[in-house]
């Protein structure tokens, strides 16, 4: 007897499948689902948690009026200004300044697929092969889909020429209240060891702290025991009395001196820290992972790679030439002890200046304040060109 077709039909193929719950797959998939309930997303994740361990900063100007209902949930922690710091030099800036963190964005992203009846969050599963409408999982299992996101995150060792940021912070749990309500994003006044070296303070509630030490360095080495000494000294030096280590994080992110290989355009969308799509300077990669997530959901998953993805990621390029070139002037024209020079002319530009900077919407004028002028005190031209400036 002919069996029904529909036990031979394979199965309807999902909407959309992203495979990295990090900070880039998680804002798609919140975006896919602000967009349409009841789309049929599936998001993966190797991790046990949604997002790792980060807490995520962005200033105001990073996210447009349009993102604010799918950032607002995630904010964890905000202050309306930050300060900076420079031998000789202190500024501080009015421009609002937020923090995300893995624990929110974990929660948030798991009450959202919750609500959604036909999304389902996968922890614990692992992608083995990422292709433009399947992935296949540790597990045996092939999941199709119109849409397949690829939002890896960033991988040491596959990038092409680039320096590093480097940091180490330390959550910290005080035994009497902190003194600090704003943010210090950037303390050079320390030992410019190991390249630009700065110490970043978020105040997160009167008794607890996260202090960053970071470097931006040539290599990716990081000694993650020895940099959380020099975190708790800071610390003691500023006045704060440790009660306890809450938490701990550390990154090394590359920062690119010259363009990356494009993805494969027969390939899944790459988003994400992993696809280049991230501030070559600062590397942080929040402002274009919101921009990234509106459009995936403005489009839906069949237009997703269409004309606005081409135009999205051709001006995240325009943007992107420019920053690589200051990282080249930063790495090749300036000795690891001068950089923080370079930093402190940076601060002293228009507050809109600096904004554009962080949100990667620099206008000529911004770019052109940026570079010109008097160089700073130990950036060399010749010493550049001499390491192949130019490239
Ligand atoms: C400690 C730290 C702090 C940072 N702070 C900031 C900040 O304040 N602001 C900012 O803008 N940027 C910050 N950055 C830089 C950048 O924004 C982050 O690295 C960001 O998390 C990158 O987002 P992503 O989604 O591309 O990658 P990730 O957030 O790393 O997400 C990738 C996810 O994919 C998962 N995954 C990988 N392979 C597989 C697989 N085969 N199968 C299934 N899942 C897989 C990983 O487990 C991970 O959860 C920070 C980076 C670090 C390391």
């Amino acid at each position: 007897m002919e069996q029904p077709h529909r036990l031979y039909a394979a199965p309807a193929p999902l909407d959309c499948v992203i495979v990295g719950a990090g900070l880039a797959g998680s804002l798609v998939a919140l975006a896919l689902l602000d967009r349409d309930p009841a789309a049929r997303v599936v998001l993966l994740e190797r991790g046990r948690s949604v997002g790792g361990n980060h807490t995520w900063s962005f200033h105001a100007g990073d996210v447009p009026v349009e993102a604010s209902g799918l950032v607002e949930p995630l904010v964890a922690h905000r202050w309306p200004g930050y300060d900076v710091a420079f031998e000789g030099f202190e500024r501080a800036v009015g421009s609002p300044y937020a923090a995300v963190t893995s624990a929110r964005l974990d929660e948030v992203v798991r009450a959202r697929f919750a609500a959604a009846p036909r999304a389902e969050l996968r922890t614990g599963a692992d992608a083995t092969s990422v292709g433009r409408h399947h992935v296949d999982l540790l597990s045996g299992e092939r999941l199709r889909a119109t849409l397949v996101v690829d939002a890896r995150g960033p991988r040491l060792g596959q990038q092409g020429p680039c320096a590093y940021q480097k940091f180490v912070g330390l959550e910290l749990r005080l035994a009497s209240p902190a003194k600090r309500a704003l943010p210090m994003l950037l303390d050079a006044r320390v030992a410019q060891t190991g390249g630009f070296r700065f110490f970043y303070t978020l105040p997160l509630a009167p008794d607890r702290v996260l202090v960053e030490d970071t470097y931006y360095s040539e290599g990716a080495a990081l000694d993650v025991g020895a940099v959380q000494a020099e975190v708790l000294a800071y610390a003691g030096a500023q006045g704060l009395k440790v009660a306890a280590i809450e938490r701990r994080e550390a990154g090394v992110l590359p920062l690119p001196l010259v363009a990356g290989a494009p993805p494969d355009p027969d390939g899944p969308l790459a988003v994400g820290f992993g696809a280049g799509l991230l501030h070559p300077t600062t590397g942080y990669s929040f402002p274009v992972a919101v921009r990234v997530a509106l459009h995936v959901a403005r489009a839906g998953v069949e237009a997703a790679r269409g004309e606005g993805w081409a135009r999205l990621c051709a001006q995240h390029e325009r943007q992107a030439v420019f920053f690589r070139l200051l990282n080249r002037l930063l790495f090749q024209a300036c000795a690891p002890a001068d950089r923080h020079r370079v930093l402190a002319r940076f601060y002293r530009l228009p507050e809109p200046t600096i904004a554009r900077f962080y949100a990667m919407t620099t206008t000529t004028t911004d770019r052109a304040r940026i570079v010109c002028g008097r160089p700073p005190q130990g950036l060399s031209l010749r010493a550049a060109l001499a390491k192949g400036l130019e490239t």
